[in-house]
């Protein structure tokens, strides 16, 4: 075989693992959409407790989290700003309660309002944090990806060296 040929097999592969899964313009829109309550309310097609409890699903999206569970684990949830997961709710806990003792260092916890009462200027470093954070994670994303594709490149190497 030429070297000019291994060289495309090589890339060939190394673009099919480059091409991640993880689709970034999806998770980057996504993550601007949660910052509205009306979204985050959204997806909550079930819950585990109803409307009139305490830690409700309509309290929940206006504590800042949006539904993350599943129906093993129907009561998981995500803050749109810090990304804290939370599960194991009881009926009388306070969603924004709870938020912050969890997660005392979320911005959005801390104003302890919803975002229809929060000011215009608090709304744009709330959007600026949820972008540096989503570019922060993409970024992670793709390194781990070019990490796996050196490793690939380096066992091929290796093996075409044998
Ligand atoms: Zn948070």
């Amino acid at each position: 075989m030429s070297t000019t040929r291994k060289t495309t097999v090589a890339h060939n592969s190394v673009q099919s693992i480059l091409r991640p899964q993880f689709n970034h313009k999806e998770y980057g829109e996504f993550r601007l959409k949660m910052i509205a309550e009306e979204s985050r309310l959204e997806t909550f097609k079930t819950w585990v407790f109803d409307d009139s409890k305490r830690c409700n699903k309509a309290k929940l999206a206006e504590a800042g989290f949006y539904f993350t569970g599943s129906k093993t684990e129907p009561d998981v949830v995500t803050c749109f700003l810090c990304s804290k997961i939370l599960d194991g709710w009881e009926e009388d806990d306070d969603p924004w309660e709870e938020h912050i003792n969890h997660a005392d260092y979320c911005e959005f916890a801390k104003l302890r309002k919803p975002i229809k009462k929060i000011t215009f200027e608090q709304l744009l470093d709330l959007q600026k944090s949820v972008m540096l954070d989503s570019a922060e994670k993409i970024a992670d994303v793709w390194k781990k990806n070019v990490a796996d594709c050196i490793n690939f490149i380096t066992q091929k190497a290796h093996v075409s060296k044998k």
